[in-house]
């Protein structure tokens, strides 16, 4: 029988001679049966090397709101192409981006930027602690907030508190505190008066796709404004996604901060920090030091004022065509599980999917701890087979380039690759 990923096991091999662990992100090494190398992508389909066609729910691990190579944003940079790269100086659209940022997130008053998420939350931490004169940062278990040395601690799939990687000074994140989430009574017990600021993703997403309870961020929001700490909503992933302004729009509670990146660029690496005037003012007055070389750079910009335009003019539409969608893939995969008795259970929020393999509702960050991860995996190495890319762990986002047809065509393909895994076994 011919091998579907020929192609992407030859690269494998090659890139591993080269490339360390054959990955330029380890989150990429876990795909089965292989790491797919693709090719192109245009809209909401990704072809490989091998010739194979996929409906793309992975998104690029979440930018691509606007699907893959979305003409707005292909059009902008390429007209910043032909104007200029950088300037390592002022150019009006940086100050164009950052008030459009400031017209779609609800608490954004001013805005520092950034290349990366990781950086994004770097800074936001810092500016937190200028701006509180304290030290000790507050996050939940479960949570993703970055790589970086000072936050990468009860991360999701752990369920300890320990440095999250080999390498990783443990003096680093020594003033974190890792909280359980969704829990007011175990907030209130670690908010003592050293917190500088609690962060959070105000849809642990990450964690499972697990949404906070009736009441949770409200409290939050009393608590630490009490407790005289910051409240920081990570929205990487929740930003622009949930609704235009994110999820503290959807949700209806307002941060202190507010930490932007994967779809502000509509696939360009760029990412902001924004907060109220007060907070950033720390940032406005130098106090705290924000630099970096590629900080607002044009082409980045030029792409993220498209992706952000877009989604201002399509408002009404984009996020009433996301929910739709999100609510007929849903219903394809619990429909998959049933035909084929196999478990499945989907958590949901505007725009993201994520099943799990488990008898019972994933409401909690112990319920993705105990279900049947492995089996998850094999259905989503299935989902590959019948040209269905999602992130390794089952994750799936929505794009204003699916559409009804692609969800209908995953129905189909879902069914299959449930059937297939039920009739191998699960691993409970
Ligand atoms: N915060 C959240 C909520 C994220 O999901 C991520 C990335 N998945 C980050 C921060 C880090 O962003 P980046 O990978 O761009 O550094």
């Amino acid at each position: 029988m011919k091998d579907r990923f020929a192609g992407s096991r030859a690269h494998q091999d090659r890139a591993k001679q080269s490339l360390a662990g054959g990955v330029a992100t380890a989150f990429r090494a876990s795909q089965k049966p292989v790491p797919i190398c693709f090719e192109r992508g245009s809209g909401a389909r990704l072809v490989d090397v091998d010739g194979n066609e996929y409906i793309d729910y992975a998104l690029a691990f979440g930018p691509m709101l606007l699907g893959h190579s979305p003409r707005v944003v292909v059009d902008a940079v390429q007209h910043q192409l032909a104007t200029g790269l950088g300037y390592g100086a002022c150019h009006r659209a940086e100050a164009e981006l950052a008030e459009a940022i400031c017209r779609t997130v609800p608490s954004a008053e001013r805005v520092v930027f950034g290349s990366t998420g990781s950086e994004a939350v770097h800074a936001a931490i810092r500016i937190a602690r200028a701006a509180t004169g304290r030290r000790r940062i507050v996050k939940f278990l479960g949570h993703y907030h970055g790589w970086l040395d000072s936050i990468h601690i009860g991360v999701p799939g752990t369920t300890g508190r320990d440095p999250g990687t080999a390498g990783q000074d443990p003096q680093a994140a020594e003033s974190i505190t890792v909280c359980d989430w969704n829990d007011p009574a175990a907030l209130q017990a670690v908010l003592a008066e050293d917190v500088a600021a609690v962060i959070m993703e105000p849809v642990n997403v990450n964690g499972g796709c697990l949404t906070p309870q009736a009441g949770y961020l409200e409290k939050v929001r009393d608590m630490t404004h009490r407790a005289g700490a910051l409240l920081i909503f990570d929205e990487v992933i929740t930003g622009f996604r949930l609704s235009l302004g994110g999820a503290q729009s959807a949700l209806g509670v307002m941060p202190d901060l507010t930490i932007l990146g994967k779809a502000l660029g509509g696939g360009f690496p760029i990412s902001a920090v924004c907060g109220s005037r007060d907070v950033m003012e720390e940032a406005a007055s130098f106090r705290v030091a924000h630099v970096g070389t590629f900080n607002a750079n044009p082409i980045c910009t030029a792409a993220a004022i498209a992706a952000v335009t877009y989604m201002e003019q399509h408002e009404a539409d984009m996020y009433g065509r996301l929910a739709a969608l999100t609510t007929a893939l849903t219903a394809a995969l619990h429909n998959a599980g049933a035909h084929a008795e196999l478990p499945i259970t989907v958590n949901t929020v505007t725009g993201v999917v994520q099943p799990f393999v488990s008898p019972s509702p994933v409401v909690n960050y112990a319920d993705t701890i105990a279900a049947d991860g492995a089996t998850l995996r094999r259905f989503t190495a299935a989902l590959l087979e019948v040209g269905v890319h999602v992130i390794p762990k089952g994750l799936m986002y929505l794009s204003a380039a699916h559409t009804e047809a692609d969800v209908e065509a995953t129905a189909a393909g879902a069914a299959v690759a449930a059937v297939r895994v039920a009739s191998e076994g699960r691993n409970l």
